[in-house]
């Protein structure tokens, strides 16, 4: 297998042009190719400025987990920092989670920043919203997001190999208008439920209003957990 190392995106163009396979770290992929067979090139983004931002408002694709640290909003900090081993995330990339993962850990975070994703194809790049890269796997090359005024991240805790743990994802953003808006999202299984609302009268009407949401059919005793990270996530906020 041909590793390329493309160091602009016209170099990343020609090597997807001639068929090289997106690689991160390599932790999901290594297992199932020493199974099936080794692809003749694979392409990994860790060369190229474009996939390795990180900052309060982006984060690249090819940027290791262990290295998202307190430049990057809460939740998403939280969220890198709890994904499997120590191991796994010092190789793991930003793009092999979202794009390649079935758990997506930083997705429920992604989602609660409201993110953006810049992805490349042949015709250069473009912006899309993550259930299209999700879905279409694009190329990821980074994510940008506005930074929140507080956010927070609960992962309950989980046996390796158990089922999928419990994820509350939150962030506060300031509105335009001088308000603000929270928006929540909850993964129970592999299933990412979400929500927002306008936070102007108070914390028990901001829940209120997010129970009329979709989160609002969660099972009670996720629900009550729901409650309890929005509740500390509001009450972190600065103007109150
Ligand atoms: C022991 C263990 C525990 C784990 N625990 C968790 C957990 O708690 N939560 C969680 O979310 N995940 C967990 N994972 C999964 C982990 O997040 C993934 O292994 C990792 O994110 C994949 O990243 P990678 O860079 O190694 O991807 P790779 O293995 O290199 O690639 C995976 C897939 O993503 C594609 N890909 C990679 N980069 C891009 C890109 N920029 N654009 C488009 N496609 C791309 C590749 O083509 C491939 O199909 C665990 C994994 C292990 C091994």
């Amino acid at each position: 297998m041909l590793l390329r190392l493309p160091t602009s995106l016209t170099e990343a163009q020609n090597c997807m042009a001639e068929g090289a396979v997106p690689i991160g770290g390599a932790t999901l992929v290594w297992a199932l190719w020493q199974r099936d067979g080794f692809p003749e090139q694979a392409m990994s983004l860790r060369s190229l400025p474009e996939a390795n931002v990180i900052g309060r408002e982006a984060l690249g694709a090819a940027v290791l987990l262990h290295r998202i640290d307190d430049r990057v909003p809460e939740v998403m900090r939280g969220a890198a920092s709890t994904v499997g081993t120590g191991a796994v995330r010092r190789t793991a990339t930003v793009g092999g989670n979202i794009v390649g993962s079935t758990l997506r850990c930083l997705l429920p975070a992604a989602l609660v920043l409201d993110t953006r994703a810049t992805v490349l194809d042949r015709d250069g790049t473009f912006e899309t919203d993550l259930a299209e890269v999700v879905a279409k796997r694009h190329l990821l090359l980074s994510l940008r997001w506005r930074a929140p005024t507080t956010s927070g991240y609960h992962k309950a805790p989980a046996e390796v190999g158990g089922p999928p743990p419990l994820v509350v994802a939150t962030a506060v953003h300031a509105q335009e208008d001088g308000g603000r808006r929270v928006r929540v999202a909850v993964r129970d299984g592999y299933e990412v439920t979400g929500g927002s609302a306008d936070c102007a009268a108070g914390t028990d009407e901001t829940l209120r209003v997010l129970d009329t949401t979709a989160l609002g059919s969660l099972p009670p005793e996720i629900g009550d957990v729901m409650r309890r990270e929005v509740s500390g996530v509001l009450g972190r906020t600065t103007d109150g």
